[in-house]
């Protein structure tokens, strides 16, 4: 049985712990590639290029834009981030699962460009926890904590264009939810491509 690569996109506010949820998940997620992401945003102590984004110039950014490299790409408080179009495509197309962990803007326009994707939206328990989780992790300013819980209201909306929505109250709790969305769209039928010759 051949089946096709599943692209899984976990999306949602900034602050939400996303990144978390990926990070602890994988050890346990078996066949699944992570794509790493371009940035225009300077690497943060610890930060491997090649690793956790490929830190690129705003004109290198450009250049990949231009030469439609980029599956999706958007601006995300002042720094662009955007998904190499061919590491994805190749690996979905050899049977590959991949994963992408992106803001919502560039959740969306993936939707538009590979609709048969799974679209998982990670949601704080409230804003509030969210405002609270923003300060406790020291990286932004009040202003930008503002700004960024002014945008989580409008964030939420789009929650209605997901196809799963995960509360990140304990993160344990939705490592485990998380894992078993994939696991069970890797039992979908329609993810199971069974040609009567196999
Ligand atoms: P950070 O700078 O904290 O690593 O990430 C900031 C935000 O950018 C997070 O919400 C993260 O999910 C998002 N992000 C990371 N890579 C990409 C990408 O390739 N495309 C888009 N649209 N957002 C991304």
């Amino acid at each position: 049985m051949e089946r096709k690569g599943i692209l899984f996109v976990i999306s949602g506010p900034s602050g939400v712990g996303k990144g978390s949820i990926v990070e602890n998940m994988l050890p346990f997620m078996s066949e699944i590639l992570v794509s790493i992401s371009a940035t225009t945003r300077p690497a943060r102590k610890g930060e491997i290029h090649g690793k956790d984004y490929f830190f690129i110039s705003a004109e290198d950014f450009q250049e990949l834009i231009n030469n439609h490299q980029l599956l999706e790409w958007a601006e995300v408080y002042g720094n662009f981030y955007g998904t190499p179009r061919d590491f994805v495509m190749k690996n979905l197309a050899a049977g590959q699962d991949v994963l992408l962990e992106i803001d919502i803007q560039g959740a969306m326009q993936v939707k538009e460009k590979v609709p048969e994707g799974v679209f998982i939206f990670i949601a704080p328990p409230s804003v509030e926890i969210l405002a609270a989780r923003l300060q406790a992790r020291g990286k932004d300013s009040r202003e930008s904590i503002d700004v960024r819980l002014a945008a989580c209201q409008d964030e939420m909306k789009q929650v209605v264009n997901y196809d799963y929505m995960v509360v990140n109250d304990q993160l344990d709790r939705a490592v485990n939810l998380v894992s078993s969305i994939i696991k069970a769209e890797r039992c979908r039928i329609r993810n199971l491509d069974m040609g009567c010759d196999k």
